[in-house]
């Protein structure tokens, strides 16, 4: 679990580093795996427990809440990453389009008089500084 949890801690760091929401996704899998593996162990060892005054029947139904916690926890998980992978498609379909006005800002520095809609207002600017 410890090997797990730093692999984890690295695989988020490296993912928010480089941008990529898949590997920031499998970081937060194996950090959800780590966690969800400490409650599943917390619930066994609790579950494992005698009978006592206030549970006559054992505590052997707590592996049941514990399960169904780490069950909602891995649907919020999928969920959250499900949000944050929508978002993203917008954000990188802006990039990319940044990424072409640049490039063909720069490649048409020649022609200038060549109208290109598409670019925007950035394009505006490009023509006033001749
Ligand atoms: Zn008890």
């Amino acid at each position: 679990m410890a090997v797990s949890g730093a692999l984890a801690a690295i695989k988020i760091t490296a993912g928010l580093m480089g941008h990529s929401t898949a590997v920031v996704a499998d970081g937060l899998e194996s950090a959800g795996d780590v966690f969800a593996s400490g409650i599943v162990l917390l619930g066994l060892a609790l579950a494992a427990r005698p009978a006592d005054w206030n549970h006559p029947y054992g505590h052997g139904r707590i592996e049941t809440v514990t399960g169904l916690f780490v069950g909602f926890m891995l649907a919020m998980a999928g969920l959250a990453i499900s949000a944050n992978a929508l978002r993203t498609i917008g954000a990188a379909s802006f990039s990319h389009s940044q990424i072409n006005v640049n490039g063909n800002a720069s490649a048409s520095g020649e022609n200038l008089a060549v109208p290109t809609p598409a670019l925007g207002p950035s394009f505006g600017v490009a023509p006033s500084g001749t």
